[in-house]
């Protein structure tokens, strides 16, 4: 079998730009699953279902093709279509950033969205990025890293992405809107954000993104 990579974490620790450029230092495809829970979320809302009807939501979390490409350019994230429709910049919104966690907590919907994770690892070896895959995605992994970094960290980062796109927004507000991000993810019936009993923890704050990628490539090497 070709070799799995999970890195799980909570949100803003650094994990998109973590398991990319390890996935492309390695020859492994790099797979992001909060992108395929981002386009569902954004299609639901596009569509104008309702939260509550989860039987319309899991129906179209299993009928949906979703496509993750990932572009040569190791700066820039991939893109994400999801049936035929780019949504690449539309799954970033503010608007999708705070609903997401509503619907990534419905059990058929993480039902639907596992199974095509992990008919990607069946693709060929993967770098998996989301915040189940060392539990629920693939257990048997053959590297689990947990990446975290302080409220106070992940806040200032996603202010440099958030400025990068020329919108302000306070630190204040972005660590309120983080924790309580993380207290949806870690408290959700199924699945919650959790660390694999045989994970290995990362604690990102005040390092470099080449020193995080090098100590996990180390990881992997040991
Ligand atoms: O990682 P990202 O911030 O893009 O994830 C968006 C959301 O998708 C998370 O806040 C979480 O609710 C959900 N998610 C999940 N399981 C994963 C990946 C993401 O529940 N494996």
């Amino acid at each position: 079998r070709q070799p799995i990579i999970a890195i799980d974490g909570p949100a803003g620790a650094g994990k998109s730009t973590v398991a990319r450029q390890v996935a492309a230092k390695l020859g492994l495809l790099y797979l992001d699953t909060g992108a395929m829970y981002r386009a569902l979320t954004w299609l639901v809302l596009q569509l104008g279902i309702s939260f509550d009807d989860c039987t319309a939501i899991a129906e179209l979390a299993s009928l949906s093709q979703i496509q993750l490409v990932p572009e040569v350019d190791l700066e820039s994230p991939q893109r994400v279509w999801i049936n035929n429709q780019e949504v690449t910049q539309a799954i970033r919104t503010i608007e999708v950033t705070s609903q997401v966690s509503a619907i990534a907590a419905q059990p058929a919907v993480r039902k639907a969205l596992v199974q095509k994770q992990q008919a990607f690892g069946k693709e060929g070896g993967l770098v998996a990025e989301g915040r189940d895959i060392g539990t629920q995605v693939f257990p048997d992994a053959d590297l689990k890293i947990f990446l975290t970094a302080s409220v106070q960290e992940r806040a200032k980062r996603r202010q440099q992405d958030f400025e990068q796109g020329q919108i302000n927004i306070s630190l204040t507000q972005l660590e309120k809107d983080i924790a309580e991000r993380d207290k949806k993810d870690s408290t959700r019936e199924v699945s919650p954000l959790q660390k694999a009993a045989d994970a290995i923890e990362v604690q990102t704050d005040g390092k470099k993104v080449a020193e995080v990628i090098a100590e996990i490539i180390d990881y992997y090497h040991q």
